[in-house]
């Protein structure tokens, strides 16, 4: 450290926010770089500050350093003005806990979490003296990996990026490391084509059709711990999977279609995993975390258990994504603390009719339960989470989500409860692989601009809400980033050249650059991100097998048009096909009753 300091003094005394970059945090691993057989950086193409809470880097930097033979360190997006100390002084980008630049480690693997940071891994890889081209690298170069929802679609980035890790990456990177621990003297070559052997790695070069990995997650594959931010992180707390994937299906969602089947956590093990957390922690917090959190077989009878481990010690449970029609009197109660956050519900369509085309299956009845159980428990702010420009969706769709809002409003009065202030994030509909609407355009800027509008237009009818729109240009960059072609990489690499990065923060990006850009090379954003595609044509994420079959889809899109709903899997399969082409099953947790 006292090295690194000489080292880095006086460019870290020049930058804003120096504990970012030192390393060093409460319960890092700083496992030995010399000693280990194989080094993996993880790199999260974001700040440090977003990259530190994220779940999955915590589970794939806690199975890489469990092992005896290998060591994760982990590096995160600088803020522009660290980038441009580190260029001047003519150092390189360099790990957090060994210091050492990030082309000395065998593998590099970046998270893939959302499109707006493609143009911030070419920067890192530039950053440290890597080619950014995969057909530039040799045996003296990092191998270079990505995994995570974007993987899903790996062709955008087909050009830079060696090997996609598809699916849980528990298993498929230990497999990789030891491969290549054995095979790591061969020529790079060699090397890649031995590893896109493994079930879930997909190598651009060798275009071999890949299956995703599934992993049923165990207690030993959970961190207890992991490094804790110098300072305030986006989530500041101990987190707890409770269960993995969704199968409620809603026609939008790529989480619940990539990741079937569920998997639930035992109760017990959930119980001990919150408890070690905590304790090795120190956070006065603990999430369950699912796509669905209160869909967990026995998410009472876990809460119950952990409220009275943690009674008296002001330690509290936050749930982060809750199912309306699994929302009761009693969870809310039992969720009671002193510190009461705002609770978060997604009905995503104001109409019942919108709410059966993206198979929300949720009833208006089951909305206000939901609402008036927390409003009656005391809780006095609700975040409601829409979309709008969705398939087959028109203005009375859009105007219901306003009509949701005042029945509420109604109800808390009729019954004497305080009306709760009401935040709306609304977001725009992206059609994602894989996904039953992934052929549907999304709706041009100017329509969706008119949905703002009519929303905006019945603020002084619901005075306690907040309508907090997504950008509608960063949504159709997503829209057309998610479902492009490799042509999307010339793209990626002319933004990197004209200084693209960290553009998933609004004040960073340059829209009229991206669109200027494409131009320039012959691709129409808006057309790509609005034009609906026909099912029977080959799409790039095709390369990618999910488990689901396409007939299946296809039924799914159709039956969207008709508002017709399916149920979800937890109630009755539906047979999308992953079960019996993946040879799995789902997994729930046995019920308890209290
Ligand atoms: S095959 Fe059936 S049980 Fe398995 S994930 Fe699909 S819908 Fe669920």
């Amino acid at each position: 450290m006292s090295d690194f300091l000489d080292e880095f003094a006086l460019i870290l005394a020049s930058c804003e926010k120096p504990s970012r970059y030192i390393g060093d945090e409460f319960l890092s691993a700083n496992k030995d770089f010399n000693s280990a057989q194989v080094r993996v950086c993880f790199v999260f193409p974001d700040k440090y500050e977003i990259g530190i809470s994220n779940f999955g880097h915590k589970i794939l930097y806690h199975i890489v350093n469990s092992s005896d033979y290998y060591m994760a360190d982990r590096a995160y997006a600088p803020d522009k003005d660290f980038l441009r100390l580190l260029s001047k002084n003519g150092k390189l980008l360099y790990a957090l806990e060994s210091k050492k630049p990030l082309n000395l480690f065998d593998f590099l693997g970046f998270a893939l979490q959302y499109e707006m940071s493609y143009t911030t891994i070419l920067k890192l890889l530039d950053s440290s003296n890597i080619p950014l081209f995969t057909s530039q690298r040799t045996n003296a170069h990092p191998i270079v990996f990505a995994g995570g929802p974007c993987a899903y679609n790996p062709a955008p980035l087909s050009d830079f990026i060696d090997l996609f890790l598809i699916g849980d990456g528990e298993e498929v990177l230990i497999e990789v490391l030891d491969k290549y621990k054995i095979i790591k003297n061969q020529s790079r070559d060699k090397i890649l084509n031995e590893l896109s052997l493994i079930e879930g790695v997909y190598c651009p070069k060798f275009q071999k059709k890949t299956t995703k990995r599934i992993f049923i997650p165990t207690k030993e594959s959970h961190p207890v711990s992991s490094p804790i931010s110098h300072f305030v992180s986006v989530h500041d707390r101990a987190t707890v999977e409770i269960r993995r994937g969704c199968g409620r299906l809603c026609r939008f969602c790529q989480s619940a279609h990539t990741n079937l089947p569920v998997r639930e956590r035992k109760m017990n093990d959930i119980i001990s995993l919150a408890c070690d957390y905590v304790r090795n922690t120190g956070y006065d917090e603990y999430s369950l975390l699912s796509l669905s959190s209160n869909d967990h077989t026995n998410i009472e009878e876990i809460i119950q258990k952990l409220n009275i481990h943690f009674a008296n010690s002001g330690i509290n449970v936050s749930l982060p994504s809750q199912r309306a029609d699994r929302f009761s009197l009693k969870l809310a109660k039992l969720m009671q603390h002193e510190k009461k956050t705002t609770v978060t519900i997604a009905p995503e369509a104001g109409s019942q009719r919108m709410r059966d085309v993206i198979n929300k299956n949720l009833t208006q009845e089951q909305i206000l339960n939901a609402v008036l159980s927390c409003v009656q428990s005391g809780w006095d702010k609700i975040k409601l989470y829409f979309i709008i420009g969705l398939p087959f969706e028109d203005d009375s769709d859009v105007v219901a989500i306003a009509d949701l809002i005042k029945t509420i409003n109604q109800n808390c009065k009729s019954r004497g409860l305080k009306i709760p202030l009401i935040t709306c994030s609304i977001s725009v509909f992206v059609p994602k692989p894989h996904t039953p609407f992934c052929w549907h355009g999304q709706n041009k800027i100017s329509q969706i601009e008119h949905k703002k509008q009519l929303l905006l237009s019945k603020k002084s009818e619901i005075k306690n809400a907040k309508l907090n729109f997504h950008s509608p240009k960063v949504s159709q960059l997503e829209a057309y980033f998610t479902r492009a072609g490799e042509e999307a990489g010339r793209l990626i690499y002319e933004l990197y050249k004209n200084n693209s990065y960290l553009d998933s923060w609004e004040e960073n990006i340059d829209f009229e650059l991206y669109y200027k850009t494409a131009r320039s090379i012959g691709i129409d954003i808006e057309k790509e991100a609005c034009k609906n595609l026909n099912p029977d044509d080959y799409t790039p994420w095709e390369i990618i097998d999910t488990g689901v079959n396409k007939t299946w889809l296809i039924n799914e899109y159709n039956k969207a048009k008709l508002a017709q709903s399916t149920i979800p899997c937890e109630v009755k399969c539906s047979n999308c096909g992953v079960c019996f082409n993946l040879k799995t099953a789902k997994v729930y947790d046995n019920k308890v009753n209290s």
